[in-house]
């Protein structure tokens, strides 16, 4: 039987989803955690090139991160490659269960703060909804180690708070699964939606897809993506021991992973556009006092030079005198903000000119029966604690929707 070995760290939103995509098919596999070895760390570079987990072996051969596993889950070739290897842990794997479509009140897209506050409200609302989590359980808060602004949470761990999250949207019967959902059509009532591995009708729909990193665009970012580019401190920054780096962009995010990488740089360079920060105060009092943290103003990264293998330099510009230089450098880690995850509803829902979705005051889309919460109509406040606000919001209107649509009572009808 073929033996899966996968290389993670501590803190890490993308080994998470590799273990889901895994465990979802019932496969057993060996995690070797490297955080705290450097043998380990060296090994993985030696062998695959490459300073950022998780990495994937079957038997010897390597299969690469949790996006190149999600691709050959998707596409079948894993199940493929374990039964070409003699192995019969696909027999056991868990399958499509069901034929037709599966029928459901409620269906929330999207497993980050909005769509279990949605979930708490809507499983409470006795609708037995369903949450469809995508890529990123926990979503966003998955990229960072703390979160300490959330009014009731006195814990400081994010990792806690998305358990928290999980444990009480379940509890009140909300149905968490990790799939990703591909197709909707919101012409047709109820709703269709389909996923990697099912296809799905619902009355109502709350999208609470939220919003992913956003790229500098530039070239070398996507060659040394993996090989010195990052957009998770937490996941890549054991890499980096006594080594020196550039985190790109001036909000919270920025400098929160900037002072996390001091854990393991010798020296961590703030690159911001402008000549003051974004951050709230209390972030930046915490960079301006950290040694190891020095701030480049007014420049943009132009390009990320490497040697073939891993970052060696990058290409600043002062965007004030217009002048350039290639700053030495071991790696780039990424905080430029976000892109509202809406790709999927484009020419369906009403999206705003930079493609958030537009809702009213009870979290309605254009499409009645369709509502959304979170950043991914939000671009102003985009916090845990707003959108959670928003998804109880969304839950409660879509209640009071199924209700009218069954004519049942509603309370204040
Ligand atoms: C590094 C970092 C640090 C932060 N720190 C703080 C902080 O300290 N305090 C604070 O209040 N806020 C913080 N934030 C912001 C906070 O994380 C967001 O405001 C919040 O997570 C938004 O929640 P959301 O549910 O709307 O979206 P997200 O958290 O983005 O969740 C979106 C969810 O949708 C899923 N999804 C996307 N597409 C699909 C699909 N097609 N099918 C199914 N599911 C899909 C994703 O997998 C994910 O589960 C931080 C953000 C970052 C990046």
């Amino acid at each position: 039987m073929p033996q899966i070995k996968m290389y993670t760290t501590d803190v890490c939103p993308y080994c998470d989803r590799a273990k889901r995509i895994l465990e979802g098919k019932g496969l057993e596999f060996e995690e070797i955690n490297i955080h705290g070895s450097p043998e380990m760390r060296d090994e993985i570079e030696r062998l695959t090139g490459r300073r950022d987990v998780p990495q994937l072996f079957i038997d010897d051969q390597h299969i690469g991160d949790d996006d190149d596993l999600a691709e050959l889950a998707h596409s079948g070739q894993l199940d493929e490659m374990l039964q070409q290897g003699g192995g019969t842990q696909m027999e056991t794997a868990k399958k499509n269960d069901g034929d037709g479509f599966e029928e459901r009140n409620v269906i929330i897209i999207g497993g980050g703060t909005a769509g279990f506050a949605t979930g708490v409200y809507t499983s409470r609302a006795m609708l037995e909804p369903l949450l469809i989590t995508g890529d990123a359980l926990g979503g966003q808060l998955s990229m960072t180690l703390d979160l300490e602004n959330y009014p009731g949470f006195f814990g400081t761990e994010a990792a806690e708070f998305i358990k928290g999250m999980q444990k009480q949207a379940e509890r009140f019967g909300t149905e968490v699964r990790f799939d990703m959902v591909t197709e909707i059509d919101f012409n047709r009532h109820p709703f269709y939606l389909k996923t990697y591995d099912k296809e799905y009708l619902a009355k109502s729909v709350i999208i609470c897809t939220g919003a992913s990193p956003r790229t500098l665009n530039v070239p070398g970012e996507e060659e040394y993506g993996g090989r010195g580019v990052s957009y998770c401190a937490t996941c890549d920054g054991f890499f980096f021991q006594d080594q020196r780096l550039i985190v790109v962009g001036g909000g919270d995010a920025a400098l929160e992973e900037g002072i996390f990488l001091t854990k393991y740089a010798s020296e961590v360079y703030i690159v911001h556009r402008r000549d003051q920060l974004r951050a709230s105060p209390i972030m930046q009092e915490r960079a301006f006092k950290n040694d190891k943290i020095k701030f480049i103003w007014s420049t943009t990264v132009e390009e990320i030079q490497g040697d073939g293998e891993k970052v060696m330099g990058s290409l600043l510009k002062n965007v004030k005198t217009g002048e350039e230089e290639v700053f030495p450098i071991d790696g780039v880690f990424i905080f430029v903000g976000h892109l509202p995850n809406t790709e999927l509803f484009k020419g369906v829902i009403d999206l705003d000119e930079q493609e958030y979705i537009v809702v009213d005051k009870l979290q309605r889309t254009n499409i009645e029966g369709v509502f959304a919460a979170g950043d991914v109509h939000d671009h102003i406040f985009r916090q845990a604690i707003t959108a959670a606000g928003a998804g109880a919001a969304a839950a409660i209107s879509a209640d009071k929707f199924i209700a009218e649509l069954e004519d049942r009572a509603y309370p204040g009808k």
